[in-house]
């Protein structure tokens, strides 16, 4: 469509672009921004920009952080010897917000999904087993989604990393977190419960 001009059409192309916006909603979006005053505008493209520049994947959990190792892997407080696996970044800050957790964590950024064309090899598999070789962990918590795709990459770290013979607790959170949920969006208290009273894997 050639009823705005390039530019104008240039911006409701990378609005479309993003996850769940149709072409109404890039529209609507590009259309919000072209009338912002200039700084507003301005500060949307800095905030882009500078969060892709500056935010890495911690070292250790790769987590996102601005500074490596972030802010849990580097905590004096924190119980290094107990990894929480999570999916994504937001599922560790769903964890964080229950309060219910002083442990470590470890970021998968993803679950198998063959469906989606996701295989482990997509995903901080070789990271969380170079972890279980070089720190002294005492129990990995398998906390991915209560969904098809998040037991499915559970149980194939289970199958993973048993046979290694690493003297290491697994274990798999509890039900108490609805199955299909998405665990960014589970409140607090289920999500602590489910934590609380996890079981053996
Ligand atoms: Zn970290």
């Amino acid at each position: 469509m050639n009823y705005y001009g390039g530019y104008v059409n240039r911006l409701i192309d990378e609005f479309a672009k993003l996850p769940g916006i149709g072409a109404k909603s890039a529209a609507r979006l590009a259309f919000y921004v072209i009338h912002q005053p200039p700084e507003r505008a301005n500060a949307l493209a800095a905030a882009i920009s500078e969060a892709k520049n500056n935010i890495r994947f911690c070292s250790v959990c790769c987590n996102l952080t601005d500074s490596d190792p972030c802010f849990v892997c580097a905590g004096a407080k924190r119980d290094h010897g107990t990894i929480l696996v999570v999916e994504t970044p937001q599922d560790m800050a769903a964890y964080e917000k229950t309060g219910e957790y002083h442990g470590a964590y470890h970021v998968l950024h993803g679950a198998i999904s063959p469906m989606n064309g996701v295989s482990p090899k997509d995903l901080r598999i070789k990271e969380l087993l170079a972890r279980l070789n070089e720190e002294n962990i005492n129990e990995l918590i398998f906390a991915t989604n209560p969904t098809a795709e998040g037991e499915a990459t559970a149980m194939y770290l289970g199958r993973l990393i048993k046979p290694l013979g690493i003297p290491v607790k697994i274990t798999r959170i509890a039900h108490g977190v609805p199955v299909g949920a998405d665990i960014e969006y589970v409140d607090s208290v289920t999500l602590g419960k489910a934590l609380f009273f996890r079981r053996e894997f």
